[in-house]
């Protein structure tokens, strides 16, 4: 077994080219690996028998938790009967069409169609072409300029990297590229003025993105996107007002909104959508992660009713749509989708996610929010973060090269519990399965509350 291991861990490192990961640390075997065997409930384990609470749900996608009978048991099924078949010109399966209708069913009023793709990026490279295609058919040619936020993730890929705020996502790799931009992050912690109230903070905002649309030209701006509460950047929940004034500013110049709801879609706001939980009204939402609770690869575009129309206009114009991947709407995938939606329900997963997750966060709060380095614990349904500073009074950040946030996480992970330190600052994230028990969560906040403790004795 030892021998194996060792096999294995040599193997990884001369031949695996790990996503996220730093190649050279990596590869010099200076940095630690490991390698997972299982899952069952809130819980992994590795290949040494080390057990952990999973409290990022792999990268807030588990959202049912490990090891559902029903989803594997759905994924063998359609296997077994057909693993494959495209769904080029007007081509399904039962399922695709049935999970089809259940997004319908669960979406924001309005949406009326869903295009499936694999993942959250390649989801957010269909959005830049259908508002690109949209635009183009209302002879609007110049109106293609798309309005992100700094700290806003929505993807890897060329397009999606550069929609993504986060440096990163960019450095080296010669993005953001054109025609994307990038205005102020809703981080009201981080605010520049420390005067403002939270509307205050969100009308600024909304004023920079007006602004911004001003100078480069309302004919030339085509769509904002915005997770509805920022995730990657720090899980950070949108400032009093915010989405409402945004949206004002938006309708004002005719821009479309499009919600990112890779994370939140599917109940982890402790509602079916993040843009239902605060007002937002899209016209194109982004969904992935929480569609399967990853048991199998799989994204989508909500599309709304009226933006829907003029891309029909669209192909009774120029003919059939030249955008597909071989793999849209996969059989297995959408299988897994079906039954874990069907799970979501039969289990109330989104309940528990509103309310587990508030208890979850009360509890972190009370622990953490008086230690001298807590400058802030934040979140909404089950999505918490706690960020770390040099000093509360005067919100002196660390610097970077300390690494306190990677320090904590790497703590917490010895108490048997995992968080993810989020790439940008020193903050540690939560976002656990939806099926989170109460005393799960007393486990990861006596586990945090330790972690902290251990690192800042060291600091
Ligand atoms: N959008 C959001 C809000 C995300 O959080 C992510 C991934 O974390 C993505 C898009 C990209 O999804 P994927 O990694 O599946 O490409």
């Amino acid at each position: 077994m030892l021998e194996q291991s060792n096999e294995l861990a040599a193997w990884d490192r001369d031949h695996f080219f790990h996503p996220s990961t730093h190649m050279g640390t990596h590869a010099r075997g200076e940095s630690p690996q490991r390698v997972i065997a299982g899952g069952e409930g809130v819980y992994i384990t590795d290949t040494t028998g080390k057990r952990s609470l999973d409290a990022f749900a792999g990268l807030y996608c588990v959202n049912v938790g490990y090891g559902r009978q029903k989803i594997a048991d759905a994924i063998a099924e359609q296997a077994k009967n057909l693993a494959y078949y495209h769904a080029y010109v007007g081509h399904g399966t039962e399922a695709s069409i049935r999970l089809s209708k259940m997004i319908i069913d669960r979406a924001p009023a309005g949406m009326s169609r869903v295009y499936f793709g694999l993942s959250g990026s390649d989801a957010n490279e269909t959005n830049i072409k259908l508002i690109w295609y949209y635009n183009n058919v209302l002879g609007r040619p110049e109106k293609k300029k798309i309005i992100s936020r700094w700290r806003g993730y929505h993807g890897s890929g060329v397009m999606t990297g550069s929609l993504t705020g986060l440096d990163l996502f960019h450095n080296a790799f010669d993005l953001p590229r054109a025609p994307i931009l990038h205005t102020e992050a809703p981080y009201y912690f981080r605010r520049a003025d420390r005067g403002q109230s939270e509307e205050q903070f969100s009308q600024h905002c909304a004023d920079k993105l007006e602004e911004m649309i001003l100078a480069e030209g309302p004919d030339t701006v085509a769509a904002f996107i915005g997770e509805p509460i920022l995730g990657t950047g720090g899980i950070v929940p949108p400032p009093a007002g915010y989405w409402q004034k945004i949206q004002a500013v938006l309708k004002k110049y005719d821009i479309l909104l499009v919600a990112d709801e890779v994370v939140t879609g599917f109940g982890r706001l402790g509602t079916m959508f993040g843009s239902d939980h605060y007002g937002m009204k899209p016209d194109l939402i982004t969904i992935a992660k929480g569609l399967t609770s990853a048991y199998a690869p799989l994204s989508g575009v909500i599309v709304a009713d009226k933006m829907w129309q003029v891309l029909v206009q669209g192909s009774d114009k120029l003919g059939s749509l030249g955008h597909g991947w071989t793999y849209s709407a996969h059989p297995i995938c959408v299988a897994a989708g079906v039954a874990n939606l069907e799970l979501i329900d039969e289990l109330d997963l989104v309940t528990n996610a509103g309310e587990t997750g508030a208890y979850f966060r009360k509890g972190l709060t009370e622990t953490l929010a008086g230690h001298k380095h807590v400058g802030e614990v934040r979140g909404d349904g089950m999505l918490a973060a706690v960020e770390f500073v040099a000093d509360k009074d005067d919100r002196v950040f660390f610097d970077a090269s300390q690494k306190i946030g990677p320090q904590v996480a790497t703590a917490l992970a010895e108490r048997g519990v995992i968080g993810r330190a989020m790439p940008q600052g020193d903050i540690l994230g939560f976002a656990p399965p939806l099926c989170l028990t109460r005393e799960e969560a007393d486990t990861v906040i006596a586990a945090a509350a330790d972690a902290v403790k251990s690192v800042f004795a060291n600091n």
